[in-house]
Parts: C-alpha cells; sequence; structure tokens
C-alpha cells in the first residue's frame, strides 16, 4: 500500500476513535440524566412535611439543594416507586421534626459534589463541545477543499510514492525548452552523491511560470515520475490559513515531511498566494507574511546535502517577493509558455492517444485553428469532440467534431434559438463578409477560414475566422494597419451598403483601438513618438494590461495619434469595400442564404475578380507547409 494511503488511513483511524469517544459518553451522560428523570419525583415542601407527619417516611438524605426521601412502602416492598425528593427550603425546623417522629436522616457531603460539578459543567463539557465543533468545521472544510481542521497545524499536503506518479515527460508535449532546463533537476535528484562528493551544492528551487493552463502542475509532476521520487505538493493558498501563525506551521511540516522523504520534490502551486512582494501594497497581511518568512528560512535552513528540490508554480512571477528569487532560493525559472503550432499539434497528440479517431482526422487543421489555445484548452477540445461523437451515435471522431469542438471552446456553444430578425441578419451577412473581403483583399493578412452568420451564445452574432498559416513573432506595422483594416471592415460594409451605424461592430472597434494604441504606445511606429516608450507591459502571463508611463499632456497626444490611424485605416477600409461592392453583394447573398460558408468557397468568389491572388495565396500556402514540415 501506498504511503499515502497508510497516512489517510490511519488520520480516519484517529479520527474515528475521537468521534466514537465522544459518542459513547455523550449518549451515557444523556441516558443518566433521563435515567434520573424516570425514576424520580419531585414532591412539594408541605406534601413533604405531611407525609412526616403521616409516618410515611423511611429516611431522608439532605443535600444543600435538595432532600432525597426513602418512603416506608419502598423500604418494605420489592418494587420500588420513584424515588421522591423535594426542594431543600432552609427550613430550621426540619432537624426537630425529623427527630421527632423518628425518621433517619443524614446529610449529602456536598463539597464532594461540588468539584464533580464543576469539572463536569467547566472542564469535560467544553472539551467534549470543542472536539464536536472541531470535527464538523473539519468536515466542512474538507467539503469546500481547504485543509480540514483536524489537522489544524499539520500540514496536509498530499504525498505521493514513485509508484503513484505514473505522469512522465511523455505526457506533456510542445514544452522542450521547460523539459529541458528540469532535465538537470532530475539528475540531481537521482545522483545527489556524484555533485555534492565534488562540492556542488545542490540547485534547491525552480519557478515555473507562465500563463494558466499551460501545464505547470503536469511538469511539475512528470520530474517527479521521471525521476521516480516523492512528490509532496501543496497549494500556496492552502497556506493563508483562517489562524494566525498556521500557515507558518504549515510550511513547518512540509520540510520536515520532505527531509523524511528525501530525495524527493516539494511543489508549491500558485505561490502568488504567499510570496506576493512585501511592499507592493499598503494594506499588509501578518498571516501571509508569516508563512513567507517561514518558507524562506526553511528553504536557507534545510540540508542542501538532502535532494529536496522545490518546484513552485505561478502565472505573476513580477509580483513575488524579490527574496523568495535570490539564489539559493527560486534562483532557475522554467518558462512555460503558451504552445506554438508545432507543440499544439503534439499536445492534441497526446490527449487524442486514448481516443478512437476516424481516417478524415487532420490534427494540424485543428491546431492551426487555435493560436493563442493552452494545453488546457486542447485536451478540453479533444474531450469535447469526443462527446459530441458520442452524442451522433458514432464510434469515432471525426474531423467535424474536433472543428465543431474548436468553436464550442473559443466561441461558446451554437445556440440554433436566437432569431434574428431578417433584416439583422442581412446587416451582420455583410458585416462578416466586410471583415473577410478585407482580409482577402489585403496583402499579409491571415487568410479566411471560415465565415458564419449562426449566432453563439458568448455574444457574437456571427463571426469571421481567420487562421494564420504560419505561427508569427515578428510583425510588421503594414500588417497592424492591415489588421486594423480588417477589423473596421464589417462597420465600414454597414455604412457603404446599409448607411447605418449599429451596435454590431463594439468588438471590433475595441480591438482595433488597442492595436493602434499598441502601435503608438509600445511599438514606437509612429513619426511623432518615434521610439519612446509610453506604455509598459505588466502581468504579462495574465492579461497583459498595460500602464501609461507618460504625462498627462502626453497622453492627450497618443489619443490624437491614435484617432489619427484609426480614422485613416477606416476611410481606406470603406474606399476598398466601395471599390469591390460586387463582391461584398455576391458574397453576401451567398452567405445569408448557406449561413456558413469555409474559406475555399469564399476565395473561388474571389479568384473569380481577382484570379492573380490565386497565385499569391498558393505560393503563401506552400511556404506553410514548408514551415510546418520541419
Ligand atoms: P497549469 O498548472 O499550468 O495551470 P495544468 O498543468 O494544471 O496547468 O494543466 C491542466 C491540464 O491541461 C493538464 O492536466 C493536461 O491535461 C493539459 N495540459 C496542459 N498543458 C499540457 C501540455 N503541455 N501537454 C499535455 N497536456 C497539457
Ligand atoms: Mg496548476
Ligand atoms: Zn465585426
Amino acid at each position: 500500500m501506498s504511503n499515502r494511503n497508510t497516512e489517510e488511513n490511519d488520520d480516519k483511524k484517529k479520527q474515528y476513535i475521537v468521534v466514537y469517544a465522544i459518542m459513547a459518553f455523550l449518549i451515557l451522560y444523556v441516558f443518566s440524566i433521563t435515567k434520573n428523570f424516570m425514576t424520580t419525583q419531585e414532591v412539594s415542601y408541605n406534601e413533604f412535611l405531611n407525609m412526616i407527619e403521616n409516618k410515611e417516611v423511611e429516611s431522608v438524605i439532605i443535600s444543600s439543594s435538595e432532600i432525597q426521601i426513602l418512603k416506608k412502602e419502598d423500604s418494605t416492598n420489592k418494587v420500588k416507586g420513584k424515588m421522591l425528593y423535594t426542594g431543600n427550603v432552609n427550613d430550621p425546623n426540619l432537624v426537630s421534626i425529623l427527630t421527632e417522629s423518628g425518621v433517619e436522616f443524614k446529610a449529602e457531603p456536598m463539597k464532594n459534589n461540588y468539584i464533580i460539578d464543576f469539572i463536569f459543567d467547566w472542564v469535560i463539557m467544553p472539551i467534549i463541545f470543542f472536539f464536536i465543533i472541531r470535527f464538523f468545521m473539519g468536515k466542512v472544510g474538507r467539503k469546500m477543499g481547504g485543509s480540514p481542521m483536524m489537522g489544524l497545524g499539520k500540514s496536509n499536503a498530499k504525498i505521493y510514492k514513485e509508484n503513484d506518479i505514473k505522469i512522465t515527460f511523455d505526457d506533456v508535449a510542445g514544452q522542450d525548452e521547460a523539459k529541458e532546463s528540469l532535465k538537470e533537476i532530475i539528475d540531481y535528484l537521482n545522483n545527489a552523491s556524484k555533485y555534492t562528493s565534488i562540492g556542488a551544492k545542490l540547485p534547491k528551487g525552480a519557478l515555473l511560470v507562465g500563463p494558466p493552463g499551460t501545464g505547470k502542475t503536469l511538469l511539475a509532476k512528470a520530474v517527479a515520475g521521471e525521476a521516480n521520487v516523492p512528490f509532496l505538493s501543496i497549494s500556496g493558498s492552502n497556506f493563508v490559513e483562517m489562524f494566525a501563525g498556521m500557515g507558518a506551521a504549515k510550511v513547518r511540516d512540509l520540510f520536515q515531511e520532505a527531509e523524511k522523504n528525501a530525495p524527493c520534490i516539494i511543489f508549491i502551486d500558485e505561490v502568488d498566494s504567499i510570496g506576493k512582494s512585501r511592499d507592493s501594497q499598503i494594506q499588509t497581511n501578518d498571516e501571509r507574511e508569516q508563512t513567507l518568512n517561514q518558507l524562506l528560512t526553511q528553504m536557507d535552513g534545510f540540508d542542501s546535502t538532502k535532494a529536496i528540490v522545490v518546484l513552485a508554480a505561478t502565472n505573476r512571477p513580477e509580483i513575488l517577493d524579490k527574496a523568495l528569487l535570490r539564489p539559493g532560493r527560486f534562483d532557475r525559472r522554467v518558462i512555460v509558455d503558451r504552445p506554438d503550432l508545432k507543440g499544439r499539434i503534439d499536445i492534441l497528440k497526446v490527449h487524442s492517444k486514448g481516443v478512437k479517431l476516424g481516417d478524415d482526422v487532420n490534427l494540424e487543421e485543428i491546431a492551426k485553428s487555435t493560436p493563442g489555445a493552452v494545453g488546457a484548452d486542447l485536451a478540453n477540445i479533444v474531450n469535447e469532440a469526443a462527446l459530441r461523437a458520442v452524442k451522433h451515435g458514432r464510434e469515432f471522431v471525426m474531423q467535424e467534431d474536433l472543428r465543431e469542438a474548436v468553436e464550442v471552446i473559443i466561441a461558446g456553444k451554437e445556440k440554433k434559438d436566437r432569431i434574428l430578425s431578417p433584416m439583422e441578419k442581412r446587416i451582420v451577412a455583410f458585416h462578416e463578409v466586410g471583415h473577410a473581403l478585407v482580409a482577402a483583399l489585403l496583402e499579409n493578412t491571415d487568410p479566411v477560414h471560415k465565415i458564419t452568420i449562426v449566432p453563439r451564445t458568448m455574444g457574437a452574432l456571427g463571426y469571421t475566422m481567420q487562421l494564420p498559416e504560419e505561427e508569427k513573432y515578428l510583425v510588421s506595422k503594414e500588417e497592424l494597419t492591415n489588421q486594423i483594416m480588417v477589423m473596421l471592415g464589417g462597420r465600414s460594409a454597414e455604412e457603404e451598403v446599409f448607411n447605418l451605424l449599429s451596435t454590431g461592430a463594439s468588438n471590433d472597434i475595441e480591438r482595433a483601438t488597442k492595436t493602434a494604441r499598441s502601435m503608438v504606445t509600445i511599438y514606437g511606429m509612429t513619426d511623432k513618438f518615434d521610439m519612446m516608450a509610453l506604455e509598459s507591459v505588466q502581468n504579462r502571463y495574465l492579461d497583459g494590461r498595460a500602464v501609461r508611463e507618460c504625462s498627462d499632456e502626453t497622453s492627450t497626444l497618443i489619443d490624437e495619434e491614435i484617432l489619427k490611424i484609426i480614422r485613416t485605416c477606416h476611410e481606406s477600409t470603406k474606399k476598398l469595400l466601395r471599390e469591390n461592392r460586387d463582391l461584398l453583394d455576391k458574397i453576401s447573398e451567398y452567405l445569408l442564404e448557406k449561413e456558413t460558408i469555409f474559406g475555399s468557397e469564399f476565395m473561388e468568389f474571389v479568384y473569380d475578380k481577382y484570379p492573380e491572388l490565386r497565385d499569391r495565396k498558393n505560393k503563401k500556402v506552400k511556404d506553410a507547409n514548408q514551415v510546418i514540415e520541419i
């Protein structure tokens, strides 16, 4: 049995013993109360005095609060009635009355009773209460995925033993550079003595950096799987406990556990939740700071001859505390970036391994249509396609399933019940063809893959999908301008054909403005500002938001410059469409009829008018194929 299982079982056993003990105790307690209740009966003091007068009482026991009465018939009868008692009213004559009527009496030693009551009320009950609350909160915490409070202060890092991790580097596709830099760590873990004997200090930590869903967690596990060592993992947010000091205690536990299991890997996911730079905000969080300090101390403190490697993952490396990044801590950075075309093909292959694929499946085309998608998206696409195949009663996945899955993931599920009025539909059709036509007629734009006017749940009434033929890392000013023109093509078509300004272009406008802004502020593409940086990008791996770095006056000038770019693009787009009004009309009518048309159909219309474009596109496609073959 694996270590993790036994640990969990042990924990469970302990919990059950405690719970059973508490339950037994409570049952006994309740039982004794009810027993008391069933076998005793209160009488009034008057009645009690009457009973004495009538010589019915054999003996009494007097305690500070009550008087227990034993009746004569009870002492002679075998079957006893209920024990009678009455409140002690501190009657000063009681003793003389009792002596007169010959009733035997004695007093309960009251001190004893007090102590027991006291202990019961103030010690035992609170303890029981505490345990009950802890137990239930632990349960709730576990349900919410948090740390159970039963293990208060004990770190709940899951411990996987060697045979638990089956993930290897083969399961991680498209991250060759990251794998290369992690290979060294695997070697350290397996041959620690080789390094220590020469006097080299083992590396302590590496930071996996990249956008969400690119496979950071997967890589960390694969390292453990490749090195065949235990993998202790905990998420940074787990550290931030509800009681101060607990996070720090957890860090300590985690490292203790690791020393026992060395060689091993400690993996701290979402490390930014504790490792946030301490001076970055006005409001400080003591708990997080303590946890961070403990982590720093532990990373310095653990025995460097023991092969323990701390891996951490984050998508916000900028906000990490500098102290975490200095040599001896997380000094190595492994970039886990969005996969390129080849990477995406490989990831699709990995995830479709266990899926039955039809003959027509072309993963390359799918990879091409998903630029920017991360591993998690691609895994999702393959699964979505398999689900769709089942829904259509097939036993294997076909290309159309994958295509549809891409659109589901990228554009939201196809929604057939959203009805557009015929006029709206016309406008949408011309709008989309406007985009597509501008893309087809301009040089250096991505070819049109698909145009559709089937509304999607994510809000788009239709869309034009362009596929880049190759991964691009450098984009020229001309290409950016063309991109803006394509974005403005939708609205321009509406204007040309219907003389109408509709709300349908809001997203296009936003994107076009953003591109124009980057041209001015980041890429230095205007004469006015030359190569001056006016914005800097923060959170590169999250939203990539740009932050202004210039005066308010300059900011006004920037806006003017952006407007100039957009205005020029808008004018030339309208002109281009005006000159090709015949194409715009013809293709839009065709789209209205078909609702969805693919790139090749669309291009036939364009080639009819401009046969010379056919050669240009062919050449492009050939180049692209060459790139892919490499
Ligand atoms: P991250 O930790 O970077 O947010 P994960 O490692 O949790 O991302 O990835 C989530 C899932 O996405 C993985 O379980 C895997 O199925 C898939 N995935 C992500 N990246 C890759 C990749 N490079 N190769 C294969 N699968 C991947
Ligand atoms: Mg993760
Ligand atoms: Zn549009």
